[in-house]
C-alpha cells in the first residue's frame, strides 16, 4: 500500500480537497480523502505537504521521432515546413527514433505526462523496426503508451503532398499495420500499450487507405486517429481534390465516431463541430504547434460548449520544439482567451483537457484521467512551496498559469515511481537527454548522406553582415 498525504487534492471529477490523502493498492487508486491519513503498518508514505496533487497527465498527439528534427524550417507554414522536412525524415533509422522517444518521452514524464499517444506516419524502407524502437523506449521508462501506427500512400505523383520517396503502397501499409495490432496492442484494463490506427492527413493518404485503415481498426477493436483541419492550405486542397471541406471529407469516408480522435480541428465551421459532438469525434488541441506554424487558433471553448471531447497534444518537437505537456494548459488557456476574453476557458478546464478529455480521446474515461477510487495510480505531485511560492492562493491555477512548470516531488505510473524529486528514475535523466541529442545528429548526419543540403531547411549559422 502506498499513501500520499498531507497533499492539496485537484481529483478533477469531484470536489477538491485542501489537505487530504490518496490510498493505493496495487496499481489502482482505493481511497481519495480529507484529513489525515489512517495508520496503516507497512505503507510507503509520500508526505506531499505545500503539493499539489492532480491526475497524470495524458498526451493525446506527438511525433516523438521530431526530437530529431528541432529548430528546421523555423518560420514556414506547414505546407512548406512538411515539404522541408520530409526529405530529412526519409533518412531516420530505429536507432534515432530510440533516441528520440527516449528523450521525448523522457521531456513528457518531467511535464507531468503519465500516458502519451505517438503518430508514427514515415517508414522508409530498410531502416530497422521503427515502431518496435518507440515501444522500447516508452518500456524502459514505464509510461503508458498508445502507439498510432501512420501511414501515407498519397505522394506527389498522386496529388498529394509528400515525395513519392517517403510513401508506402497501400498493401504493404495494412499488412504492416495489422501486424503491429497484434504485436503489441493489449486492450487489458491496466494496459500499458495501446496501437491506433492512423493514416497521416487528408493530404498524404487516399480515400482508400482512409477506408481501409477503418475497417482494418474496427475489426480488431482498436481506435482511429488522423490530422485534421489544421490549416487552411489544407482545407483548399481538400476542397479541390475531394469537392468537400475536410469534415465533411472524413465523415463521407466513416471516420467520425466514438473510436476517432483527431489532431487540431482548428478550421471547423458550426455544423462540423455539431457533428463532431453527435459522433462522439474527440480532438487532440496542440495550441503550441498551431502557433508555431501559423495555423490558427482552435475553437476549444466553442467545442465544449456544444458538447465535443477535447484533449491536449504538444505535437511533434519539429513543430512545438521544447514543448511541456504542463504548458498546453497554459497555452490554451490564453489562446482561448486571447481569441474570446477572459471567461473562455477557466484554469480547470484546462487542467480538464489534459487528463479527463485525454482519457477520452484515448478511449480510458473508466481507467484515467481522474483520481477517484478504482481508477488507476496515475498521479502527478506538484511541488507549490518553492522559495516564491509563499503567495500562492490557489495551486491550481499556479499550475496551469506558470509559464515554468513547478517541479514535480512524484509522477506514479500504477503506482510506480517515474519521477522523484523533479528527476527521471526508471532511465538515467542526463543519458535520455544525450539520447536525443545524438539522434539530432545521427537524423542530420542521415539526411545529408541521402542528398539533403541543410542550407534551405536551418538557418545560416553566421548571418552575413548586411549589404550596403
Ligand atoms: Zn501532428
Amino acid at each position: 500500500m502506498v499513501l500520499i498525504e498531507n497533499a492539496y487534492l485537484a481529483p478533477v471529477v469531484g470536489p477538491e480537497i485542501k489537505s487530504g490523502y490518496i490510498r493505493i493498492e496495487g496499481d489502482r487508486i482505493a481511497e481519495v480523502a480529507a484529513g489525515p491519513a489512517p495508520e496503516a503498518p507497512g505503507a510507503t508514505r509520500i508526505d506531499g505537504t505545500g503539493c499539489l496533487a492532480t491526475p497524470g497527465l495524458v498526451n493525446t498527439h506527438h511525433h516523438l521521432y521530431q526530437w530529431a528534427s528541432q529548430g528546421l524550417a523555423q518560420d514556414a507554414t506547414l505546407f512548406e515546413w512538411l515539404v522541408a522536412l520530409y526529405p530529412v525524415w526519409a533518412a531516420m533509422d530505429a536507432d534515432v527514433v530510440k533516441g528520440a522517444a527516449t528523450a521525448g518521452l523522457g521531456h513528457l514524464a518531467l511535464s507531468g505526462c503519465t500516458t502519451s499517444s505517438d503518430h508514427h506516419y514515415v517508414f522508409p524502407k530498410g531502416r530497422g523496426d521503427l515502431f518496435a524502437a518507440e515501444i522500447e523506449a516508452a518500456r524502459e521508462l514505464g509510461v503508458r503508451f498508445h502507439p498510432a501506427r501512420g501511414s501515407m500512400d498519397r505522394g506527389q505523383s498522386q496529388g498529394g503532398l509528400p515525395p513519392d520517396v517517403v510513401v508506402e503502397r497501400l498493401d504493404e501499409i495494412l499488412t504492416a499495420t495489422a501486424d503491429a495490432v497484434d504485436a503489441y496492442h493489449d486492450p487489458s484494463f491496466s494496459s500499458k500499450l495501446r496501437v491506433a490506427v492512423a493514416p497521416c492527413s487528408p493530404f498524404s493518404a487516399s480515400a482508400e487507405l482512409m477506408t481501409e485503415a477503418a475497417a482494418l481498426a474496427r475489426s480488431k477493436g482498436v481506435r482511429l486517429h488522423t490530422h485534421l483541419a489544421e490549416t487552411v492550405d489544407e482545407e483548399e486542397h481538400c476542397r479541390a481534390q475531394f469537392g468537400a471541406r475536410p469534415t465533411a471529407y472524413l465523415d463521407k469516408l466513416g471516420w467520425l465516431g466514438p473510436d476517432v480522435w483527431v489532431a487540431h480541428a482548428v478550421h471547423l465551421s458550426d455544423a462540423d463541430i455539431d457533428r463532431f459532438a453527435a459522433t462522439g469525434t474527440g480532438t487532440a488541441h496542440c495550441p503550441s504547434s498551431n502557433g508555431r506554424l501559423g495555423a490558427g487558433i482552435a475553437r476549444v471553448s466553442e467545442m465544449l460548449r456544444r458538447g465535443a471531447n477535447v484533449g491536449l497534444g504538444v505535437d511533434g518537437s519539429a513543430s512545438a520544439e521544447l514543448t511541456a505537456l504542463a504548458g498546453e494548459m497554459r497555452q490554451a488557456l490564453l489562446s482561448q482567451r486571447a481569441r474570446y476574453g477572459p471567461t473562455a476557458l477557466t484554469a480547470r478546464q484546462a487542467l480538464e483537457l489534459a487528463t479527463t478529455g485525454g482519457a477520452r480521446n484515448l478511449g480510458r474515461e473508466d481507467e484515467l484521467g481522474s483520481l477517484e477510487a478504482g481508477k488507476l495510480a496515475d498521479i502527478a505531485l506538484w511541488r507549490m512551496d518553492g522559495p516564491f511560492a509563499g503567495a500562492v492562493a490557489d495551486p491550481v491555477f499556479a499550475l496551469v498559469l506558470a509559464s515554468g512548470r513547478p517541479p514535480l516531488a512524484r509522477l506514479l505510473v500504477g503506482g510506480e515511481t517515474i519521477v522523484e524529486d523533479d528527476e527521471l528514475r526508471t532511465v538515467a535523466q542526463d543519458e535520455a537527454g544525450r539520447a536525443g541529442a545524438r539522434a539530432h545528429r545521427r537524423l542530420l548526419r542521415l539526411a545529408e548522406q541521402h542528398g539533403v543540403t541543410r542550407e534551405p531547411i536551418a538557418p545560416d549559422p553566421e548571418p552575413k553582415p548586411p549589404t550596403p
